[in-house]
């Protein structure tokens, strides 16, 4: 019984404590809901990157189909300045995430003192875990370099793409190509990631290719960042199956982070289109992370945004009409922009899977790193 549920949540793993002392039932949903059937948890983190309320109200809007963001339980909301700056970057916003510190904003894996902080691939790959690692930028872009990278700039791509042949990373997909084998110092790290074990791909996704467990996967399929979703098709959600096609043969669960990182770009162009049409690809690969846990009830999923970007709203539309008078035409939506930066408003989380109601509540961004790591650490046990 122990081992079958060391991978839960601390406080779920207390309540049973003192539930075996005073011989009360466990509450169904905490313990004996059939979740926990094997020692190993899946950890599935979606990041859309400057994702805020109005972005996903945009898919409710916009999409034929019913979002999937209404298929989760628990619902939170977090406060995400930096330790220098109301309104955070993308950098420091991820590395609230993945290290628990907040941090200036630009800094990669380090704190505000600039100190090396351990990341949640770093921490999940020395339990013993498989990691994995999507996006539709460069793989040396703020958010995921901020799970396997420790760097002072987010500008220094190359310095960040030497962290990843030996970060514990086992899968990943998305761009950055240049980074790698096009760089100042004439290092090939396409070759130094190979010879740490990885396939390296640089054309296509190869959905059809068998994966094995004991091998490490590599899709790098840009220069820098992936084409708009308009180009690049299903690649979020295909390089998110094929992903957990892999990291599930791991026989000690996985942690896997998912970007939808141009729908941030799409902010801070103020189009509305590219940013629609990538939070529809971001809510179609939540439907593949959710289909998932479904049938893999030891998976956590968890949603949510660095920080919101563009000031994106759904306006009604303002119209005049002839005698030259204007109104709202509440009938009609009209996407507006109030910046082409990043806005200070909180941040959705969403979350599904067994304990997941730790994600409910206004928290910092920081604390989605202490909660995530609930789940991996089960070092007290
Ligand atoms: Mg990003
Ligand atoms: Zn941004």
């Amino acid at each position: 019984m122990q081992i079958m549920i060391s991978k839960l949540p601390k406080a779920a793993f207390y309540a049973f404590v003192l539930c075996s002392f005073i011989t009360c039932t466990p509450k169904k949903n905490q313990l004996t809901s059939g979740v926990v059937e094997q020692n190993e948890i899946n950890i599935i983190l979606l990041i859309g990157d400057g994702m805020g309320l109005s972005q996903i109200s945009a898919a409710f809007v916009f999409q034929d189909s019913v979002p999937n963001f209404e298929r989760f339980e628990t619902i939170g909301l977090i406060k995400n300045s930096s330790a220098t700056h109301k309104i955070t970057d993308s950098a420091a916003g991820a590395t609230a995430f993945s290290t628990g510190f907040k941090t200036y904003n630009g800094a990669i894996g380090i704190d505000s003192d600039s100190t090396n902080q351990k990341t949640l691939v770093e921490i999940a790959s020395e339990q013993g875990m498989k990691t994995g690692l999507v996006v539709t930028s460069s793989i040396t872009h703020a958010t995921p370099a901020s799970f396997y990278a420790h760097a002072k700039s987010r500008e220094m791509a190359e310095e960040i793409a030497t962290w990843l042949p030996e970060s514990g990373v086992d899968y990943f997909a998305g761009g950055g190509l240049k980074y790698f084998n096009k760089r100042a110092d004439n290092i090939n790290y396409l070759e130094l990631l190979e010879e740490k074990g990885f396939e390296i791909d640089t054309t296509d996704l190869n959905l059809a290719q068998e994966v094995f467990e004991n091998k490490k996967y590599g899709y790098m399929l840009a220069e820098d960042g992936m084409p708009k979703s308009i180009s690049r098709g299903d690649f979020l959600p295909n390089a998110t199956v094929q992903a957990l096609k892999y990291l599930s043969k791991s026989e000690n669960g996985f942690f896997l982070m998912v970007e939808g990182s141009q729908i941030d770009w799409g902010g801070h162009e103020n189009d509305s289109d590219y940013l629609i049409k990538e939070v529809m690809d971001f809510d179609k690969t939540l439907g593949i992370a959710l289909d998932f846990a479904e049938t893999h009830k030891n998976t956590l999923v968890i949603v949510t945004a660095d920080h919101e970007t563009g000031g994106f709203t759904l306006a009604s539309k303002t119209e005049i009409d002839d005698q030259g008078v204007k109104h709202n035409n509440y009938d009609i939506i009209a996407p507006s922009f109030s910046t082409d930066g990043h806005s200070a408003t909180l941040i959705p989380v969403f979350a599904i899977g067994p304990g997941s109601e730790i994600f409910s509540g206004v928290y910092e961004n920081t604390e989605i790193f202490h909660k995530i790591l609930e789940f991996i650490d089960n070092s007290p046990m």
